[in-house]
């Protein structure tokens, strides 16, 4: 199936908007994707951290409550008073129980305060007794509503001490009741939390506060640090706080942002080598289309140029064969005519020919040691002859002492003829031509100038591409198939020289043809030094 050029070239456009618009999309969704897998990531270490924590209050809590069971235990409360000393100083002396004192209470709930069954209130105990009075009121406990043997906690936070205590409502077999209160020891309690923190603290900073951000263990953590949690004891010390921050948090964050960073760099790398694999294709297509122009230009330059000779010929000969030519003077000009078209076809077959051999040339140059001046220098003459007739001036000037020098004789003569060619061609009414030999640098320079039309800047390295034809109308105008200049330079970069132009429109042109100057290998293939 063919398509049409205009319908590829739109095909070729809209598949490259197609691939650069999902490009785009696709980048842009793997990298709010790599945005909300790290949402995630964090909200899974968020979920981690709290169960962490949950994890660790209530291994607290429990050796807390384990101990209230064995408290209990130790209390036999159908024992006589006299044994009341030693239970209680059993339970003392423990020292995984961290108890201060046990308090036996009357739990008379008409008077506002405990009676003490033990200690027996004395002067020595005064000070003792007036701070747990203090703490232990029977107004905030709501004494008849508790269940007998059930244990409870009392956490308080005093102006300059923490209370914590106990405390279960007991009945002898005799149905007396009897409130037991078992006030824990401050230093004690900080003591079992140490032990049971220590763990967490290789990863995280911990400490616990109360609720007026007092730091019970270690320094109070700012609340604001970046993945801070904080929660309650739920029953036992419910009145602290446990605070706890990951230690790594910056290492966290910079591995985020590192993560974030790559997949940034690397989307951003994927989406340019898209877009520079797509401006490639876009490049080559558009080459493309142009040399298809050029060469349907060429192919349209070519025929006319070969018809309109042709067609002088066959009509100048017909005349001739069919006797209707008047006078002798007349059948000389129709021959002229006849010579001159055909001369001017077989240029341009030459020049076809030659383009076609030097595309297919490769390395195979046949180059000799050549000396240029007396190579052109007669061919030169015969052209001058030629072009004076259509009143052109041909000017030579070549200095003394150019060297020989290797080259393709043939190549050289072709290439110098495309140059004269285009002098004629796009001369105006200036008819002169110079030609200028010259030895410069190590090269040999043959410089054709014109007076004619001129080249504009845009066009002055365009001209040098095959099939290319000026867009000018004088151009235009005038006979030409866009390959003398592309033979012109094959020919100078196959010396290992190359071609300058020099141009002002209006004005004239002076094209440089520059042959590197070379001695044959044996000998010593180097520049002669003079
Ligand atoms: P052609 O002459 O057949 O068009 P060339 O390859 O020889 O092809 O030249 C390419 C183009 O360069 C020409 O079409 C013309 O626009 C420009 N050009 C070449 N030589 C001259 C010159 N001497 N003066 C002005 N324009 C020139």
């Amino acid at each position: 199936m063919r398509f049409s050029f205009a319908y590829r070239t739109k095909a070729v456009a809209v598949a490259i908007g197609i691939i650069a618009a999902s490009t785009a999309i696709l980048s842009w969704n793997s990298y709010r994707y790599v945005v909300e897998r790290e949402n995630l990531t964090e909200t899974a270490f968020v979920q981690s951290n709290i169960k962490l924590a949950a994890k660790y209050i209530e291994r607290i809590e429990q050796t807390i409550i384990d101990n209230d069971r064995i408290l209990s235990e130790m209390i036999d409360i159908d024992a006589p008073e006299s044994e009341w000393l030693a239970m209680v100083d059993a339970i003392k002396t423990n020292p995984d129980l961290n108890v201060d004192q046990v308090y036996f209470l009357s739990p008379d709930s008409h008077v506002a305060e405990f009676l003490p069954l033990f200690p027996l209130y004395s002067y020595e105990i005064r000070n003792l007794w007036g701070a747990f009075r203090a703490s232990f009121k029977p107004s905030e406990l709501n004494i008849e509503r508790l269940a007998l043997n059930q244990v409870h906690h009392l956490h308080k936070e005093r102006p300059d001490n923490y209370f914590f205590a106990s405390y279960a409502m007991k009945e002898t077999s005799k149905g007396k009741r009897i409130l037991i209160c078992y006030q824990m020891n401050f230093d004690k309690i900080v003591a079992l939390l140490d032990k049971n923190l220590r763990d967490l603290q290789t990863d995280y900073y911990v400490s616990i506060v109360d609720f007026e951000n007092n730091g019970i263990y270690n320094a109070p953590i700012s609340r604001s640090s970046k993945y801070y949690y904080e929660t309650r004891f739920p029953t036992t010390l419910y009145k602290w706080i446990l605070q706890m921050v990951p230690r790594k948090y910056t290492e966290i964050e910079e591995q985020k942002e590192n993560e974030r960073l790559s997949s940034l760099v690397f989307l951003i790398l994927n989406a340019s080598l898209v877009f520079l694999g797509l401006t490639v294709i876009y490049m080559a297509s558009r080459r493309e289309r142009q040399l298809r122009q050029l060469k349907e230009d060429f192919i349209g330059n070519v025929s006319h140029e070969l018809k309109t000779p042709l067609s002088l010929i066959r009509m100048f000969s017909e005349i001739l064969v069919t006797g209707r030519a008047r006078n002798e003077e007349i059948k000389r000009e129709y021959y002229n005519i006849i010579h001159n078209q055909s001369d001017r076809m077989s240029r341009l077959i030459s020049n076809l020919l030659d383009f076609a051999s030097l595309e297919h040339a490769g390395n195979n140059k046949n180059f000799e040691y050549t000396n240029i001046t007396d190579l052109i220098g007669k061919e030169l003459e015969a052209y001058r002859q030629e072009i004076q007739k259509d009143g052109f001036q041909l000017s030579v000037e070549i200095e003394s002492q150019i060297p020989d020098t290797m080259a393709n004789p043939n190549a050289i003569t072709m290439a110098l003829f495309n140059l004269l060619d285009n002098s004629v061609k796009y001369s105006g009414d200036q008819k002169l031509i110079t030609v200028h030999i010259a030895r410069s640098n190590g090269y040999i320079e043959l410089s054709v100038a014109d007076k004619g039309i001129g080249i504009p800047r845009e066009e002055r390295q365009k001209i040098f591409e095959k099939f290319y034809r000026g867009s000018d109308a004088a151009v235009r105008g005038v006979r030409g198939s866009g390959i003398g200049l592309s033979i012109t330079k094959h020919v100078a970069e196959m010396h290992g020289g190359d071609v300058l132009v020099e141009s002002e429109p209006g004005k004239g042109s002076t094209f440089t043809l520059r042959i590197p100057i070379r001695r044959p290998p044996n000998l010593g293939g180097q520049e002669p030094s003079h």
